[in-house]
């Protein structure tokens, strides 16, 4: 294996601790370097203070939740609900993608309940798709890097994508041991709590997150508590085998080898 370095990419601060810090931990427990990037500040995701105090307000909470997660912080790129598909974006992810040269991608799925999140998705899929490309500049300036990537995509918000229907993990990692560093890290972003309860009548933030886990847990069939995730096609990116979360966890991880045969749950 080659190197061992992890990068979580969310769109908002807290979407890495809701779908993907058990599994940014347990990569760390691994070996693994980790990185920690939310997209976009936070700046939205409240009705009690303005964009410039808000944002640095879920600046110091996502630092502190990354140093609960023992990882890299990157600071935010752009501000909430204008995380577009576009060129300035796409040029500043690919420079942090140049620098952490990360083997293991975390991001959200293709389809989710908001565009933010989805579009976070494709900037980061194309991000790591530049990163051997000498004449796609970055911003800032930063050197290509030929290496193999792996892609994964988080489950979506509600475990459906934005049309309703179900999504199923094409694997399992095992967070129960790491449930409560994700948890702790989660609650670290306090001025959530109140707005998610008032915006999307989640009745309880850490509830909420919570739930899911179980739910894919419940799904994983081996598992108390579980992230799902589902590879990326590997054109472009990695040999058509790679799956380093296999490599680096072991038991701790299920392939559904249902999923690729009609997107059912393993037995
Ligand atoms: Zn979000």
């Amino acid at each position: 294996m080659g190197s061992k370095v992890a990068i979580a990419i969310g769109a908002h601060p807290d979407d890495i601790e809701f779908y993907m810090a058990g599994t940014l931990l347990m990569l760390g427990k691994a070996g693994y370097e980790t990185h920690y990037l939310n997209v976009a500040s936070g700046s939205c995701g409240s009705a009690e203070y303005g964009s410039a105090a808000l944002r640095a307000i879920r600046a110091t909470e996502g630092r502190a939740a990354a140093k609960i997660l023992d990882t890299h912080f990157h600071p935010s790129l752009t501000d909430d609900l204008e995380i577009f598909y576009n060129l300035g974006l796409l040029r500043s992810l690919a420079a942090v993608i140049r620098e952490v040269k990360p083997n293991v991608i975390l991001t959200h799925p293709p389809q989710d309940y908001m565009e933010d999140h989805t579009n976070t998705c494709r900037l980061a899929v194309t991000a790591a798709f530049a990163r051997g490309m000498p004449n796609f500049k970055t911003t800032p300036s930063r050197p290509m890097a030929d290496y193999e990537v792996t892609l994964y995509h988080s489950m979506p918000h509600g475990l459906r994508d934005q049309l309703r229907r179900r999504v199923t993990p094409g694997a399992f990692v095992n967070t129960a041991s790491v449930h409560k560093t994700k948890r702790d890290a989660l609650a670290a972003h306090k001025s959530q709590q109140k707005w998610l309860d008032v915006s999307q009548g989640l009745n309880s933030y850490l509830l909420a997150m919570e739930d899911m886990s179980l739910k894919v847990g419940g799904m994983s069939k081996r598992f108390k508590h579980a992230e799902g995730w589902r590879r990326h096609l590997h054109f472009g990116f990695c040999a058509e085998k790679s799956d380093p979360l296999a490599e680096a966890l072991g038991r701790n991880y299920r392939v559904n080898e249902a999923y690729e045969r009609g997107l059912e749950e393993p037995a």
